[in-house]
């Protein structure tokens, strides 16, 4: 019974995810003739092709990817795998906890394992086919490598934790779980610009020069504090460009990838800057942070509820009850019994984009320099400047480029 409801809202939520990629496809081919209006002064006929293209592939690979993963799982159900492994690990007769990091150390190894054909097509052949490949094969395996190591050396002191609460923490562990799973969640906030990120990647501070002056302007106008503005090497891996904001307190940064800095105008780069300041001003990240953990809070209160329920653990062909049991069927569900939650979390993120674009507008008056500059991000990346509006709405973390630029306009001209 419970295995026949989780694969009916697995079925749903792939059944929904396909439709949703094949209408997107379709949309973008009905509209591929001509460069769209909105964009025809600024993006010529090549370019748009090729975005075409690429954004067709792209939304193929998905396709595949997506009925790969939703088979891996019914195999990984059905055949009793979880069970089988389950036992395997008990054989060891190590602590139970040290049993429960074993478990779950080696299915995300495998899933790693599984997943790693999809990857390197991904990197090597779809990427590499629209020149945004600049990664080597050298560099991949260290990532690999560090990404494994770095994963371990979290996940341990992360599970030995919740393992402990669960035995020792009384009727209300949950509570104090959430609380412990925070608490480590914001270390690693903290730490991640300082010890995780420079593993992958060089950060240097922005170097003498007219942008670093502008920027300084910029940052002073805005009631800022500059220390904290990197570029990064993104372009050892990728053509693609991006900026982003992380870490905590002080050691808050802006990081912005080389390969936006090489592309854009000064001008441009400071109205990316600003919007990520925006972000700063208003406490995006914060009230993400908030309601990520209001799901947190909610995702223990149904472990409490679910934890000695043994048909569910049988259900999955688990033969005993266990902590690493539990945290794998969840981990399981919470896609195919949350999927239609995506369009709220989303629709938040837009909304927090839209507040960082006036920001840029009305306290930066960078309207100008934003809009041109999401225009060339866009061709340099080769973004879908066609989207199917319901493709969007369940998918995008940002508005469309056409969105967005629409609501700089209006900006402006308010
Ligand atoms: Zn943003």
């Amino acid at each position: 019974m419970i295995r026949t409801l989780f694969f009916t809202f697995l079925f749903l939520e792939t059944i929904y995810e396909l439709c949703l990629t094949l209408l997107n496809i379709r949309h973008v081919k009905q509209h591929a003739k001509e460069v769209p209006p909105l964009f025809r002064k600024t993006i010529d006929e090549d370019t748009y092709r090729k975005t075409v293209s690429y954004t067709i592939d792209k939304n193929r690979f998905s396709l595949i990817s997506q009925l790969l993963s939703t088979v891996f799982i019914l195999v990984l159900v059905a055949s009793g795998f979880l069970g089988i492994l389950d036992e395997w690990v008990q054989f060891t007769g190590w602590h139970l906890y040290l049993q429960g990091i074993l478990f779950l150390v080696l299915l995300s190894l495998l899933v790693r394992i599984v997943s790693l054909p999809l990857t390197l097509y991904q990197q090597f052949v779809l990427e590499e086919r629209y020149g945004f490949n600049r990664m080597t094969g050298k560099l991949f395996l260290s990532d690999l490598g560090k990404g494994l190591v770095v994963q371990l050396i979290l996940m341990t002191p992360l599970l030995l934790g919740l393992f402990w609460f669960m035995d020792e923490a009384g009727r209300y562990w949950w509570i104090w779980a959430f609380l412990f799973v925070t608490l480590f969640q914001l270390v690693v906030t903290l730490l991640y610009p300082l010890v995780i990120a420079p593993l992958f990647n060089k950060f240097t501070p922005l170097s003498e020069g007219s942008l670093k002056e502008k920027v300084l302007a910029l940052a002073e106008k805005l009631g800022f504090q500059t220390r904290g503005i990197f570029v990064m090497d993104g372009s050892k891996r990728s053509r693609h460009s991006n900026a982003y904001f992380t870490g905590l307190g002080k050691v808050k940064r802006i990081v912005l990838f080389d390969t936006l800095t090489q592309t854009l105008s000064e001008e441009e780069t400071c109205s990316v800057l600003a919007h990520e300041l925006g972000h700063e001003k208003q406490k995006h990240i914060l009230k993400m942070f908030l309601v990520s953990s209001v799901f947190l809070f909610f995702g223990f209160l149904i472990v409490d509820a679910l934890l000695l329920y043994e048909p569910l653990y049988r259900a999955f062909t688990f033969q005993r009850p266990s902590y690493h049991g539990i945290l794998t069927i969840l981990s399981l569900c919470v896609g195919p019994f949350t999927f239609f939650l995506n369009p709220l979390i989303n629709g938040l993120s837009r909304r927090f984009e839209y507040q960082a674009d006036r920001f840029v507008v009305e306290r930066a008056g960078l309207g100008e320099a934003l809009a041109s500059a999401l225009l060339t991000l866009s061709k340099e990346n080769l973004t879908n400047l066609t989207p199917h509006p319901w493709y969007s709405f369940y998918h995008y973390s940002h508005p469309t480029l056409g969105e967005r630029l629409q609501a700089l306009r209006k900006g402006t001209v308010a």
